[in-house]
């Protein structure tokens, strides 16, 4: 069995939606699509989650939210109205929305877990409904009822264990195709529990997982991954097989195209994903398994908003358990660390610019208070490279490479890391320079 994944601009209107539907609905394997709330039409669009979010700001605010509960309903309406849905499903989503505002009238992260999963809830009972209109066998199932348990942390929440074999027992006793909308699942009382942002990518490998599904084909609107971002370089070229750790250190500096967390349910059992274009079915896309033959380099990455915390103190290399209580400082803040390069009497601590926006002050005066550090500085701005690829174990001359292209833009290099599997190289750069480093890099490599 095939799992199919659909994202937001797959399903924003009912021309894609057909072609959603055309995917599925010739091939037999494919039974299961888990679909996105209706994304953007157009450049100028706004994509449903955020038009709930924007419901969701006014009823905090307790202002008249008429206008927002309008527009979530005016996108759902037009896409009815263009796929001549004989049954409306519109008062039944008001009456829904209006529930949920009421209900979770003291519970503001409920209130907006419950009103952010409407966006793929109501779209998979849209769809679901329309393919059983055109007389194919059509299930929509809810994240409720398919048992898809997860942590209690609203927009942030984790898939439970158990659910995979409970999700399981579910769809066997089912027949046709199923509809599932992504981006959300429940708690023990029931709740909506969304996942972070992007998160219907996640969906998909948690039902991929559950059936043991021997492919996740997960369908956006370009046909693979690109080996680097297309807002910096012109037309770059596809990449075509990854790994899963390849795909991780990717996704880690700034590729968007498929959530990082969702990799996480394919792991243990090997399922691999397929990357496609719901516009271009037929291109092979990008396809991550657990291993592929090993070659040279196959993408670069670039992400900005970090900041380096650089502490020097003398004789540091002889004070035993001085990494120690700089870890547990940062853990008493509550904070987690990207990178932590070092010298004999120096180390420095990456951390990304959103984990220490308000805490930065208080983190300084306690590592100058409990470690007595001789000098301690911040540099923020910086953007983190990644040049990534299987084949850099055994190719002599990566490094040499990268660093003469950043040497002829003229690009400082503030730090350089390599990590014991090999498969990416790190480089810290300032945060004005991420396009020129990216365009040498690729031009280097590609
Ligand atoms: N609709 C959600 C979002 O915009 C989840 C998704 O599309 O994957 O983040």
């Amino acid at each position: 069995m095939i799992v199919c994944k659909f994202g937001g601009s797959s399903v924003a209107n009912a021309e894609q939606i057909k072609k959603v539907l055309n995917i599925i609905n010739t091939s037999n394997d494919r039974r299961i699509a888990i679909v996105s709330a209706p994304g953007k039409r157009h450049a100028d669009d706004i994509k449903v989650t955020d038009l709930l979010i924007q419901l969701y700001d006014k009823v905090l605010l307790s202002e008249n939210f008429d206008k927002e509960i309008n527009d979530v309903l005016t996108r759902f309406s037009s896409i009815e109205q263009e796929l001549k849905l004989n049954d409306s499903l519109i008062d039944k989503f008001k009456i829904i929305l209006e529930s949920y505002i009421k209900k979770y009238n003291n519970q503001p992260l409920r209130l907006l877990d419950a009103l952010k999963s409407s966006g793929e809830d109501f779209n998979a009972q849209i769809i679901a409904a329309y393919n059983s209109q055109k007389g194919i066998k059509t299930t929509y199932l809810s994240p409720n009822q398919l048992n898809m348990l997860v942590s209690d942390e609203p927009g942030n929440a984790i898939i439970q264990s158990e659910s995979y074999d409970l999700i399981n027992k579910v769809i066997s006793n089912i027949e046709g195709k199923i509809i599932i909308p992504g981006f959300f699942g429940v708690n023990k009382e029931g709740d909506h529990v969304t996942f972070s942002r992007g998160g219907s990518d996640i969906t998909g490998a948690i039902l991929a997982r559950s059936v043991n599904a021997e492919l996740y084909e997960n369908f956006t609107d370009v046909s693979g991954i690109f080996a680097a971002n297309p807002n910096i370089i012109e037309q770059p070229s596809i990449i075509h097989n990854l790994t899963y750790a390849e795909m991780r250190e990717l996704s880690y500096a700034g590729f968007k195209v498929f959530h990082d967390e969702a990799l996480m349910p394919l792991f243990k059992e090997g399922i691999p994903v397929n990357i496609k274009n719901t516009n271009d079915p037929v291109h092979p896309g990008t396809m991550v398994k657990r291993s592929r033959p090993s070659t040279g380099v196959v993408g670069v990455s670039c992400d900005k908003g970090f900041v380096s915390i650089n502490m020097t103190k003398y004789l540091m290399n002889r004070e035993i358990g001085f990494t120690r209580r700089l870890l547990s400082i940062l853990e008493q803040f509550n904070i987690s660390y990207e990178h932590m390069p070092s010298g004999i009497d120096d180390i420095s601590i990456i951390i990304r610019e959103n984990q220490v926006s308000n805490k930065l002050e208080a983190l300084i005066s306690a590592i100058q208070r409990e470690l007595e550090v001789d000098e301690i500085s911040v540099e923020d701005n910086i953007a983190i490279l990644m040049i990534v690829g299987l084949g850099m174990k055994t190719q002599i001359g990566t490094a040499n490479k990268a660093t003469e292209a950043f040497k002829q833009s003229n690009i400082n290099l503030k730090m350089i890391n390599q990590g014991s599997s090999e498969i990416s190289m790190m480089f810290g750069i300032d945060g004005d320079a991420e396009k020129d480093a990216v365009k040498a890099i690729y031009n280097a490599f590609f």
